[in-house]
């Protein structure tokens, strides 16, 4: 009788630890941000790089964001005073990481931010490059709106996107893959991977884009395109 009990105990704690509430949700993007990363991926492969200064300018802006609500929330700072930008480059496995000690995003903020073009600049983008018949204009077309957060799968296979906003206690994971229609959100399980606050970027590089995970490369593009950031940029290699 009380084996049986046991048993059933024990199965009941495994259905609890892989309950719903830690597995990764589904989420079907908006149709128009389908259409943009199909227009971004297969009309600006000629300027990759432009992935970078697009990533790190949203780094930059969310120092921002944080620095200027810090100014009447000292408190948003508690978890970390530093406001800078990190971009590791693991060039074994292929792997940029960009990290920002900005204002993060909570798991709306997410699907709000990642899922829609709810953001002015990417919607003109989007309806210029629509009206442009001429190939050719789409580098000036860059130039003018900046393509934004789905610039990164011009260069990669598979982007995680883990953040972490002021204003929740969890952490959460964005996760999206180049040619899908649909991403995922989980929350950030694994302490050793928990963040003070703000947002880890991981591209997993494409096969013939891993080039661009070479230290020297990154110094170099971040040199040209991002100059004018107003936060410390620090790259380094991962050892070994
Ligand atoms: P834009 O920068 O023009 O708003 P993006 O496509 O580059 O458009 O980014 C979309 C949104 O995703 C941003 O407005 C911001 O809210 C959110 N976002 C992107 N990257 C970050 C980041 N590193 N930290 C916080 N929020 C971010
Ligand atoms: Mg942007």
């Amino acid at each position: 009788q009380s084996a049986d009990d046991g048993k059933t105990e024990k199965k009941w704690y495994s259905v609890l630890a892989t309950g719903s509430c830690h597995s990764a949700e589904k989420y079907e993007y908006q149709a128009e941000v389908s259409r943009l990363m199909d227009l971004i991926v297969n009309s600006l492969y000629s300027n990759k790089e432009v992935f970078l200064r697009e990533l790190v300018s949203n780094a930059s802006d969310a120092l921002d964001k944080l620095r200027f609500l810090s100014v009447t929330e000292p408190d948003l700072l508690k978890d970390s005073v530093d406001l800078d930008i990190r971009i590791q480059t693991d060039k074994d496995n292929g792997i940029i990481t960009i990290t920002d000690t900005g204002i993060g995003m909570t798991r709306q903020e997410l699907v709000d931010c990642l899922g829609t073009i709810a953001q002015s600049g990417t919607a003109k983008f989007l309806k210029a490059l629509k009206e442009s018949k001429d190939a050719g204009a789409d580098s000036n077309l860059i130039g003018q709106f900046g393509v934004g957060f789905y610039s990164a799968f011009l260069v990669s296979e598979r982007v995680e996107v883990s953040t972490k906003s002021p204003k929740s206690d969890r952490q959460y994971v964005w996760e999206g893959e180049v040619n899908s229609s649909s991403y995922t959100i989980r929350e950030e399980t694994d302490p050793s991977k928990h963040i003070p606050r703000g947002t880890r970027l991981t591209l997993y590089l494409k096969r013939d884009d891993k080039g661009f995970a070479h230290p020297e490369r990154i110094q170099r593009l971040v040199q040209n395109y991002s100059q004018f950031v107003s936060f410390p940029i620090y790259t380094w290699q991962e050892k070994g």
